[in-house]
């Protein structure tokens, strides 16, 4: 079995169903990949990294991970903290809102649990790491750079770094330091997934061009530019093709499109797919999952009506 590793920080969602009623469920970009991935490729060990508390509520964090095969041995536990947690309200037009909790969240110590437990040594053997624009922006500078020394480490080892840039304005301090840590995260990534939006807002990339010729210029070889409904262009060396977005009759929610579009892609790359057939089954997961509220779609529903990869 291939070791797949997704780093990040997997919140509590509370979302409003009627005045003063919330649901819990929770949700987190590289946690919902992680999930869509083992659901679609059951033959990847999945193993998540983060850092939860010691209460319930984490418990339950751990509970939902073993009933979706994801493997739990890389979660640091944290005394002092829990999970982050966000609320999603919506007023009387359907409009949503949401706010944050998630300044002490354990998920930020990550990185240093990680060290004291032996660091790179624990991730021997993985055979690509996944993380995202959230998971960088949650950590100090001196976390980012372990992290960065750590990718070395396991970029030297032939582990395959695949980063999404997912770029949330209010976890950094300002643009400038995004852009600084985004294009280091670029740089050490072999894969990568562009978003359009992300460009514009971070970089002011206003074409595909523009973005191309960033994310090309810090050397990464597999790039899947997403582009909301105008689909994917999907660049390797020597490759560029666009694939389309699958039709979607009543688009419910579109929470996590991008998160179940990677774990789609690398469904089927991890299974020997080509980058544009992987494109594809993103397309589909992401089609999918725009048809249900909230980032993770109930199991059952998901299995029963989504082929497998193998
Ligand atoms: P992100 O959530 O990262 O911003 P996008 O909005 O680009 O990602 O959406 C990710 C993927 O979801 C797209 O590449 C596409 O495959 C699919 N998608 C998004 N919006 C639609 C839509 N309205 N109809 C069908 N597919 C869609």
């Amino acid at each position: 079995m291939n070791k797949r590793v997704f780093f990040g920080e997997c919140m509590v969602e509370l979302a409003q169903t009627a005045p003063g009623q919330y649901q819990q469920t929770f949700a987190g970009d590289t946690f919902n990949s992680a999930i869509y991935l083992k659901r679609l490729n059951g033959l990847q060990q999945v193993s998540y990294l983060t850092a939860v508390g010691q209460d319930t509520l984490s418990q339950g964090l751990l509970d939902l991970m073993h009933d979706e095969g994801l493997d739990t041995d890389l979660v640091q536990r944290c005394s002092d903290r829990t999970l982050g947690l966000y609320m999603v309200a919506t007023d009387a037009r359907g409009e949503r809102s949401f706010s944050y909790w998630r300044d002490q969240s354990a998920a930020k110590q990550t990185l240093s649990l990680l060290q004291r437990q032996g660091g790179a040594q624990l991730l021997s053997g993985t055979d690509s790491f996944f993380f995202s624009g959230i998971s960088l922006g949650i950590l100090s500078d001196e976390d980012r750079r372990e992290l960065m020394a750590l990718l070395t480490t396991l970029k030297g080892q032939g582990c395959q770094i695949i980063f999404d840039p997912n770029y949330r304005p209010r976890l950094w301090q300002s643009q400038e330091q995004a852009k600084y840590w985004t294009d280091k995260a670029y740089a050490m990534a072999d894969l990568a997934f562009p978003g359009g939006d992300d460009h514009l807002t971070l970089y002011g990339h206003n074409s595909v061009t523009d973005i191309l010729n960033h994310v090309q210029g810090l050397g990464v070889t597999e790039i899947v530019l997403k582009n909301g409904i105008e689909g994917v262009q999907v660049v390797t060396p020597g490759n560029h093709c666009i694939v389309p977005t699958f039709q979607v009759d009543t688009v419910v929610d579109t929470t996590a499109a991008g998160d179940a579009f990677n774990g789609g892609y690398l469904a089927a790359r991890f299974a020997g797919l080509s980058p544009a057939d992987a494109a594809q089954q993103g397309a589909k997961t992401a089609a999918f999952v725009l048809g249900f509220r909230g980032a993770i779609v109930p199991r059952e529903a998901f299995l029963t009506q989504q082929r497998k990869v193998v």
